[in-house]
């Protein structure tokens, strides 16, 4: 057994603990990354990385047959061997070494085992080879193992050996038909990849698709995997599983049997803290970390939870952001310097709560950061829905002639403020950005007539936005 001493050990060496121990590192802390599988995570071997590229070669041959005079340039079928080539350069083949050499350049010391809180501070560090070092932090120790795939409780279904999204993200073959469990992102996803891969695609979802999301949104990806060629089932619920020969079977609970070749199951996810050692600390092992807006989890003031692992929101980018102020408000707790904890402060994760981006690359593409109509007025705002097709917008021509859009603002009347937009259609992810910036700089609606939108691009829907709003009077 080894010991050593550092200021602060992260414990996960995905986005979001890379992230961490960054700013830790130059907060001028010393930081030991612990990672038990391969450094930069899930996102980058097993989920945002591998399944947009994917999804990507199939939603660019949509757009070329959308434009005449490029429609006639494609003459060929998608090149699934390219497309899962391409996935493969992306992630690398699976090789951390580049990250590996970030995290060197970066100051930040990588030990490679499973680790496990032992003490106060205290985290014990078990090797492939058995060989155990213990490390104890003089400052902090950081939790950011993220998340797993859920499997639910389905009789015969884990005998199935069914995918998750890592064996669906990683797959090196594609099924001739698939079986996808779950109709949030994840599901929703993977089943758009493998519709464009030729896959008869059947989803399987207990309520609609894309909980959470506008119901607009939704019924259009819902269309739009359809149109793919995929089935989709929602309101089912699956009861059982078996084999029957090569065949997979799903039962349902409507007595209905579905037959696949392969199942992926993707039906949420579990925090990765069941084996972490939480007893030793008085927290309950395998539950989501209960932090502050500081990242910290509540009750025990030397340990953070960072990323997935909290359950704030599910997302790299986020996970990332609030890394950012975790890493620096454990430089300013260690240095004695003030704490800028109020909302929006350098030190808080504020946006967490208000102004959470997602994009699902689905076909077609939704982008939404905010609140939805739903939550708005849950929220017991003076909600102003405003919906406007983005079709209709100049620049939506110019892209495709075949523009199929939608889009979505929410205004809190009361205070004047954009509070939620959804946007779907092509490419609409890269569109998102500004709705965000005016959501977090909380920019009334009043300046936002100054922000004017190019022509003809599709971000003119901003100016019908204001239009339907209606325009200030002197
Ligand atoms: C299919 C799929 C697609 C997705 N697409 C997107 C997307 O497009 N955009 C987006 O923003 N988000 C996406 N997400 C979500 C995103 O992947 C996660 O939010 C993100 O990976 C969380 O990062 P993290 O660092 O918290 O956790 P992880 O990336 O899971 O990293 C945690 C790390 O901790 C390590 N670890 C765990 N336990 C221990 C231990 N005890 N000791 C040592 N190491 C340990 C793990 O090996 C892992 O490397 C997707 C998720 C899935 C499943």
């Amino acid at each position: 057994m080894q010991t050593r001493e550092t200021d602060v050990i992260v414990i996960g060496a995905g986005a979001v603990g890379e992230n961490v121990a960054d700013r830790t590192v130059q907060g001028g802390l010393e930081t030991v990354i612990v990672e038990a599988e391969l450094v930069g995570g899930e996102c980058s071997y097993w989920a945002c990385m591998p399944s947009k590229a994917l999804l990507r070669s199939a939603a660019v041959l949509r757009e070329a047959r959308a434009v005449d005079g490029a429609k006639q340039a494609v003459t060929g079928e998608l090149d699934v061997a390219g497309v899962l080539r391409r996935r493969d350069a992306m992630t690398h083949d699976w090789n951390d070494s580049s990250q590996v050499e970030w995290l060197q350049g970066a100051g930040i010391d990588l030990v490679r085992g499973h680790a496990r809180l032992s003490g106060e501070r205290e985290v014990t560090v078990t090797a492939e080879d058995g060989t155990t070092t213990v490390i104890t932090a003089r400052h902090a120790v950081v939790v950011a193992t993220g998340s797993a795939a859920l499997l639910p409780h389905v009789p015969g279904l884990a005998e199935l050996e069914p995918w998750t999204s890592r064996e669906a993200t990683s797959a090196h073959e594609v099924p001739r038909r698939l079986i996808v469990i779950g109709g949030g992102v994840v599901g929703v996803e993977m089943a758009t990849a493998y519709a464009g891969f030729g896959s008869e695609v059947t989803v399987l979802a207990r309520g609609g698709l894309l909980g959470g999301l506008e119901a607009f949104a939704a019924d259009a990806v819902e269309a739009g995997l359809r149109e793919l060629g995929a089935t989709v089932r929602t309101g089912v619920d699956v009861v059982a599983a078996r084999r029957d020969g090569a065949d997979k079977i799903i039962e349902l609970g409507d007595g209905s049997t579905v037959a696949a070749d392969e199942v992926l199951v993707a039906t949420g996810r579990v925090p990765h803290t069941a084996d972490l050692g939480l007893e030793r600390v008085g927290l309950e092992p395998g539950a989501w970390l209960d932090v502050d807006d500081t990242l910290r989890v509540r009750g025990v003031d030397w340990l953070y939870g960072v990323g997935d692992v909290n359950h704030r929101a599910l997302l790299t980018h986020q996970g990332k952001y609030q890394a950012r102020a975790a890493g620096d408000v454990i430089a300013a707790r260690a240095q004695g310097r003030p704490v800028d904890d109020a909302p929006w402060g350098v030190h808080v994760a504020t946006a967490d709560h208000s102004a959470v981006p997602q994009v699902v690359f689905a076909h077609p593409e939704v982008a939404a950061v905010g609140h939805t109509e739903k939550t708005a007025r849950d929220a017991g705002l003076a909600v102003r829905v405003i919906d406007y097709d983005l079709a209709w917008v100049a620049g939506a021509s110019t892209q495709s002639d075949d523009y199929q859009g939608a889009s979505r603002a929410i205004v809190d009347e009361d205070r004047g403020l954009l509070v939620g937009v959804t946007l779907v259609g092509p490419a609409v992810g890269e569109l998102l950005h500004a709705a965000t910036i005016a959501i977090v700089g909380e920019v009334p609606i009043d300046r936002l007539w100054h922000a004017v939108p190019p022509y003809p691009t599709v971000s003119e829907v901003w100016l019908r936005w204001l239009e339907s709003f209606g325009r200030p009077t002197t």
